[in-house]
């Protein structure tokens, strides 16, 4: 009987949603009464820390942040809004690492999944036993930090394969999205390393999941964006941990050059599987910015001088970036290893840098960037990102019109450009995530800050670059999308759209989840 007048209570903060604080009151009201109630919080300190994210440029006020208490809450949170006559809007909000309010539901409930970790409420982190038949795997809740999830699967001698750069973001919200960074190319990106997850649908039911058990929901959720579950646990594949690596990178001034090469060491990771190389990325150095930036400080300080001086002759550099994991006693081996592996490269002769770190040091490596730059107030400030997904056939007239002909004349580009290839076979088509349709193709991410009252002309800048690849047919797709009309969602997921939507009516008929990804409801 409570649930029933809770759920009517909820049906009329629905009708009622353009009333925000009569409906936020009512909301609140019945929380005495119910125990999904009693975890729902509206003051103005709980609301501000959910209404704005990474990207700082969108700001959307929620109804009310939910703390749930233990992964059934959750359930019952969703269960609730289904119910009603009136659904009202949910969204899991890992850490809020998006940039353009994709965690956010306005006249929503946001799930606090930070606040859920760290009362250590969710299933936490679980290595498996030794298992010969089906290999390592560690069971972690979807509230989980990539950096917690490798401390303690370090502590087994084991790590999962496939990385972000960056390690403080949940595994809730990478596998939302899919999950990349240098490893993809070998081994995936994050989403293909997952076995099975817990989920809870838009309609408040409790889901396990598999490619073989419920394998559409699986499929759904894994590049998701959040339409269709929330993951409140996921399986991860693992493999023994190596100790050290051969961390190198190499300078080019001719960016045919620079992808005739990296496409030659991603299918390395096909053919000989052996001495393939474990990560491989790339990245633009202009005269804009320092060499050196908050993603990792690689060049020795004596170097920068002659390096500065090629970047001014050229405009532009480009920096192939590869690692090459061992064992503290094979170091003899990797070094030959590389040696084979870089051999015959075009890189610029002398313009090659190595540096030998532990393997938590380079995974890590965007934490201390991310720590000086918190330290001098610089972390939080408007982060007009923009991340590309484009054909290999294509990338040479991007570097023309984008490199060359927007970002270098219009001289505004701050912070990292990356610029790497990866190979399709290792997604699972299957899977929502929506990429390219050729053998490889490459992601760029312009990952820019800005100052609050400029961040519209990255903005504008970016748009230019999209309007660029529109009307001169490179077929880009965004990574991390933000589109702001059907059809643009439509171009975005092509041949996959029907499928998606299809998904959507059949686990959130009722389009209560991560409304802020504005795909059923801008
Ligand atoms: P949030 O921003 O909180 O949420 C993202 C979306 O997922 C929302 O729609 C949310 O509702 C949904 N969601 C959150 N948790 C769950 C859950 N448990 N179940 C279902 N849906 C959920 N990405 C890469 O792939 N590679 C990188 O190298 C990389 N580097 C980054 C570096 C930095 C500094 C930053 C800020 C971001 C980076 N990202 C990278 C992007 C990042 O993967 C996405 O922004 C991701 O969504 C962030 O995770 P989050 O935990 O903050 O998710």
């Amino acid at each position: 009987l409570l649930l029933i007048t809770v759920t009517r209570l909820i049906s009329t903060v629905g009708k009622t949603s353009s009333r925000k604080t009569v409906s936020s009151r009512e909301l609140v009201s019945v929380s005495r009464d119910d125990t999904v109630f009693r975890n729902l919080r509206e003051d103005a300190e709980a609301l501000e820390g959910v209404s704005r994210d990474y990207g700082n440029m969108v700001r959307d006020v929620p109804l009310a942040v939910f703390n749930p208490t233990s992964v059934q809450d959750i359930g019952r949170l969703i269960k609730l809004s289904y119910d009603g006559s009136v659904p009202f809007k949910v969204a899991a909000r890992g850490q809020g690492h998006s940039t353009r309010g994709q965690a956010m539901a306005r006249e929503g409930v946001v799930v606090d999944m930070a606040g859920f970790r760290e009362r250590g409420n969710g299933v936490g982190i679980r290595v498996s036993d030794v298992d010969p038949n089906n290999g390592y795997y560690v069971d972690v809740g979807g509230e989980q930090l990539w950096i917690d999830v490798l401390h303690a699967t370090l502590k087994h001698g084991l790590a999962p394969m496939s990385w972000t750069d960056y390690l403080y973001l949940t595994v809730g919200g990478t596998l939302s999205n899919a999950g990349i960074s240098g490893q993809t190319f070998r081994y995936g990106p994050q989403i293909s390393t997952v076995r099975q997850m817990d989920v809870i649908t838009g309609k408040g039911e409790f889901v396990t999941c598999s490619p073989q058990t419920n394998s559409e929901l699986f499929h759904a959720a894994l590049g998701g964006l959040g339409q269709f579950g929330i993951i409140t646990r996921a399986r991860i594949a693992l493999a023994p941990a190596p100790e050290r690596v051969k961390w190198v990178r190499l300078l080019y001034n001719d960016f045919s050059a620079f992808t005739k090469d990296q496409e030659q060491l991603i299918l390395m990771g096909g053919r000989k599987q052996n001495i393939a190389l474990d990560y491989l990325e790339g990245l633009l150095l202009m005269h804009q910015g320092p060499i050196n930036n908050w993603r990792s400080s690689f060049f020795p300080l004596a170097d920068h001088a002659r390096i500065i001086s090629l970047v001014t002759k050229h405009s532009v550099l480009y920096c192939l970036e590869v690692a090459k994991y061992y064992d503290g006693q094979n170091e003899n081996n990797v070094d030959k290893e590389l040696q084979v592996l870089l051999q015959g490269l075009s890189y610029i002769p002398g313009f090659y840098y190595e540096k030998d770190v532990s393997y938590v040091e380079f995974l890590n490596r965007v934490r201390s960037g991310e720590l000086k730059l918190q330290s001098q107030g610089l972390w939080d400030v408007p982060h007009p990102w923009l991340n590309l997904f484009i054909p290999k056939s294509q990338i040479k007239d991007f570097d023309s019109g984008v490199f060359k002909n927007i970002i270098l004349k219009r001289n505004i580009t701050t912070g990292p450009v990356l610029v790497y290839p990866m190979n399709r076979h290792k997604w699972d088509n299957r899977m929502s995530a929506s990429i390219p349709d050729e053998d490889i193709f490459y992601t760029v991410g312009f990952l820019h800050s800005s100052g609050f009252d400029n961040w519209k002309a990255y903005d504008a800048q970016n748009k230019e670059i999209l309007q660029f690849c529109n009307d001169s047919g490179i077929k880009v797709k965004q990574y991390l999308p933000h589109y702001r009309t059907q059809e643009d969602w439509t171009n975005h997921f092509g041949p996959k759209w029907r499928t998606f939507v299809e998904r959507k009516h059949q686990f959130d008929p009722r389009m209560i989840l991560s409304p802020g990804q504005r795909i059923f409801n801008n």
